[in-house]
């Protein structure tokens, strides 16, 4: 006893006791294809567009480290392997979910915790039967077999799932898994509304946008009626902190910002990762009280795009200022060029012209020089006059040939510089704040990710 208490003494003496408890709320938080660079375009427009003197949120914790991405089959992951190894703590090859790479199924994180006691919520700005939040639930060779993953969503027994529409179903129409999740007593809500009403302790919110009902919507474009991501995080954390009050683990992704990276629109990505720090700070705020029992980490499964400051067009200079003029992606552009051509409406480059003033600001706001105006105009009579040119094909979207080039433009004059429209094998950020957050102080494997986090929690 009196060794014992000697003990003690000593090591509240030396500090050693503090932060000794195990964290009770862990907030996972995986921006998609949210390279150093993204982070860092973000950074320049707070700073140089915004004018503000602190850095934006992620980028003010006390530990800031770095991760690798490489997958078990390419240096080049996709996000499914790259879910697998920050869910489960084990490479696979591309494509496989849940899965080591002699497919055998390897176990979540999020699931150890379920065991544990804790409540579990899965949030995204995309499809929450995608790589990311099924890499917590689901065990499949192919991250495309969508009604399994949700199948196995259904059997996890957790709490929470939110984010645009599942992708089990058909066309997002309810369909058979529908019934599933209902059967299983999992209430669907289709508003975010709706969930303050629902008295089971298993709830899910799908919702798509007008764009895309795989997506919630840009920030960049503004949607009405769009559910957002900061929202579908605070529902997350209200749902939970009724239902498993004392301990819960909540994983947010930010799938959008992988999209816009995919398209190479620098203006949606920056906006996109400014709307992800929004939800990291309803988890910063959750910390503030409570911060000897909440952990924080933030990562990235991999680079998208290998975005960077500095194009090849503006040289030792960049001007995020002209986003602010873009009101749309490039995918809503593209939507729009796409219906604009099965009109068949007469639309002259008079008329896109004034179009583009009004959308990118170019001409009055964002200065396009001649030679990239002949360009545009040139790519404008092929595609919606001669109607002969080829679409560019990415992971989530074929865009429209003029709207190609007129990112392009945008891209080569804010000074935004990209290496493909696919994924790369560049490091990504990690950033971490409260209990045991020291730990993710190093360089990272993503793997060691999960295991440091259940480490903690396991001291
Ligand atoms: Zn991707």
């Amino acid at each position: 006893m009196k060794l014992k208490h000697l003990l003690l003494t000593a090591l509240l003496g030396t500090g050693m006791m503090l932060n000794a408890a195990a964290p009770r709320y862990i907030f996972y938080f995986i921006g998609d294809g949210m390279g150093m660079g993204h982070v860092m375009a973000a950074q320049s427009y707070n700073r140089t567009v915004l004018g503000n003197n602190d850095p934006i949120l992620m980028m003010q914790f006390p530990v800031a480290a770095s991760a690798h991405t490489y997958s078990a089959s390419s240096p080049v992951t996709d996000s499914a392997a790259a879910g697998t190894a920050l869910a489960t703590g084990h490479k696979t090859k591309n494509g496989m979910l849940g899965m080591d790479a002699d497919t055998i199924a390897v176990q979540s994180i999020a699931k150890d915790l379920k065991a544990d006691g804790f409540g579990i919520g899965l949030v995204t700005s995309g499809a929450p039967d995608d790589a990311t939040p099924g890499a917590f639930y689901a065990h499949v060779p192919n991250r495309g077999l969508w009604y399994d993953v949700c199948k196995d969503y259904i059997t996890s027994g957790y709490e929470f799932l939110g984010g645009a529409n599942i992708r089990g179903t058909n066309d997002g129409q309810p369909t058979e898994i529908l019934k599933e999740f209902e059967k299983k007593g999992i209430k669907v809500a289709t508003e975010l509304d709706q969930l303050k009403n629902f008295k089971s302790k298993r709830v899910a919110v799908f919702k798509g946008c007008e764009i895309s009902p795989y997506e919630i919507g840009y920030t960049i474009d503004s949607l009405e009626n769009a559910m957002t991501l900061p929202a579908l995080t605070e529902a997350c954390l209200a749902h939970l902190e009724k239902v498993s009050p004392k301990k819960f683990f909540m994983m947010v992704e930010g799938g959008n910002i992988d999209h816009a990276a995919h398209a190479n629109d620098g203006g949606a990505v920056i906006k996109e990762i400014l709307n992800f720090n929004q939800a990291i700070k309803v988890a910063y705020d959750f910390y503030l009280a409570h911060p000897d029992e909440t952990m924080i980490v933030i990562t990235a499964d991999h680079d998208t795009g290998g975005m960077a400051i500095g194009s090849k067009f503006t040289g030792y200079n960049a001007y995020l200022q002209y986003i602010d003029h873009q009101k749309m992606s490039k995918d809503a552009f593209s939507d729009w060029c796409r219906a604009l051509l099965k009109s068949r409406r007469n639309y002259t480059w008079e008329d896109m012209k004034e179009f583009l003033t009004e959308n990118l600001g170019f001409w009055k706001y964002v200065p396009v020089n001649e030679e990239q105006t002949s360009k545009l105009q040139n790519m404008f009579e092929s595609t919606f006059e001669l109607r002969n040119s080829a679409d560019q094909k990415t992971l989530y979207n074929n865009f429209n040939a003029f709207a190609v080039e007129v990112f392009n433009v945008m891209n080569d004059v804010a000074g935004i510089g990209w290496i493909s429209n696919n994924h790369t094998g560049n490091e990504v950020p990690v950033y971490a704040i409260g209990v045991g957050a020291d730990k993710f102080a190093s360089f990272n494997n993503n793997t060691d990710i999960p295991v440091k986090i259940m480490s903690i929690v396991k001291q």
